[in-house]
């Protein structure tokens, strides 16, 4: 049995998963099953109770619980440092989950200015149409944070890493200060992942990811996670039934596969991130790159001294050419698919004319030659305009 101290490949591999008990099969199987059944009206009564208390292993229909979905939440909180972890149908659904478990109508909340587009919608209008409100700041300015807290302000909300800008927030400051005012501080994790940050173990209330990145991590599945306390996984919980964000079951097996090998997923993002983003800086064609491994970057230091292992796969760039630079150096890549989404093994670019014309790199596991002769054919289009 996987013990507590464990590493977090080991964890990775063996947590929330245990040998079939009645085949003996070593993998989880996918339980494709709507409903279970029970041999009297009694048992399914306290399966049920026992399922909407949210207790471990009660199942009664999988809206509410699955094993095989039980098996990647497991999983997941062991690798997030935290005690409970649910899962969910989309990152959006996991997002929503989390703020409205927290905010009610009258309420207040204070978001970073740098977010996931839809994570910007939900906030600006579809939360702000049912009476809560949202300030956006910079939340690598604690003293704006500071002074945007009301009285009825419950939630600070932060991207780890920032879309698409790379800003990095300190995650234990912004708790201190969070928790200071009573606020419930709420990280999106999804450009790092667990193995290179732990925003619970480093005081955040809930972490969020869109499993669709890098835990899932080969670009065939939409899913996300929500981890924290078991109380507040089951408030998640009892939202996510009522919306019916669950997760498919044959989703929660591609995340319990992919997410085992997370740790070699995430070394090869970074070392490639990080050689791709300083190969980009040395470009004369490169205005500005966004990469947190940069000594050019604002938060160098503190990412430096935060992260476990690495820097990551993300990074953004935008070009003295602007527009026109964006799009020649997409149209110029070989490898790099030009596509929204992020955290896959291939290479993705994404251009962003509403965005300044950043160009978004998620930076895959292709050969680090391969992907810098690429990149090379990328500002040689640039060059030549
Ligand atoms: C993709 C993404 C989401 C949303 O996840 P989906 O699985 O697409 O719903 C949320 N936050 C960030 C930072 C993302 O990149």
């Amino acid at each position: 049995m996987p013990q507590g101290s464990d590493g977090f490949s080991t964890r990775a591999i063996h947590d929330g998963e245990r040998k079939d008990p009645t085949t003996g099969a070593l993998n989880t199987p996918i339980y494709a099953t709507a409903t279970f059944a029970f041999d009297t009206a009694r048992e399914k009564e306290a399966a049920v109770d026992a399922a909407l208390e949210w207790e471990p292993g009660a199942f009664f229909y999988s809206r509410t619980g699955n094993p095989t979905t039980a098996a990647f939440e497991a999983k997941m909180a062991s690798l997030e440092g935290a005690e409970d972890c649910v899962a969910s149908s989309a990152g959006m659904a996991s997002v929503a989950a989390a703020l409205l478990s927290v905010l009610d109508a009258g309420d207040h909340c204070i978001a970073s200015d740098d977010l996931f587009i839809i994570t910007r919608f939900l906030l600006d209008d579809v939360l702000a149409s049912k009476g809560i409100t949202v300030d956006h700041v910079d939340i690598t300015d604690h003293a704006a944070v500071e002074a945007a807290i009301r009285p009825n302000t419950k939630v600070l909300f932060v991207e780890a890493l920032s879309n698409p800008h790379m800003r990095f927030a300190d995650i234990p400051a912004l708790a201190d200060l969070a928790h200071g005012h009573g606020l419930v501080l709420i990280v999106d994790n999804t450009f790092l992942s667990p193995y290179l940050l732990r925003p619970v173990e480093l005081g955040a209330d809930i972490v969020v990811h869109a499993a669709t990145k890098y835990i899932g991590g080969h670009g065939d599945v939409v899913a996300g996670t929500a981890a924290g306390s078991k109380a507040r996984v089951d408030r998640m919980r009892y939202y996510l039934d009522s919306f019916g964000g669950a997760l498919s079951v044959f989703n929660s097996w591609l995340l319990l596969r992919g997410v085992k090998t997370l740790q070699m997923r995430m070394r090869v993002h970074s070392a490639n991130g990080l050689a791709v983003a300083e190969y980009l800086q040395s470009r004369p064609e490169v205005e500005v790159v966004n990469y947190p491994g940069l000594a050019s970057h604002a938060q160098h230091d503190l990412a430096a001294r935060t992260l476990a292992d690495g820097f990551g796969g993300m990074l953004s760039l935008r070009f003295h050419a602007g527009e026109r630079g964006m799009e020649a150096f997409c149209e110029g890549l070989r490898l790099s698919a030009i596509a929204v989404s992020l955290g896959d093994l291939h290479s993705l670019a994404y251009p962003m004319p509403k965005r300044n014309s950043l160009v978004r790199l998620s930076v895959g596991c292709e050969d680090v030659d391969d992907l810098l002769e690429d990149y090379e054919r990328g500002i040689a289009a640039v060059a030549a305009l």
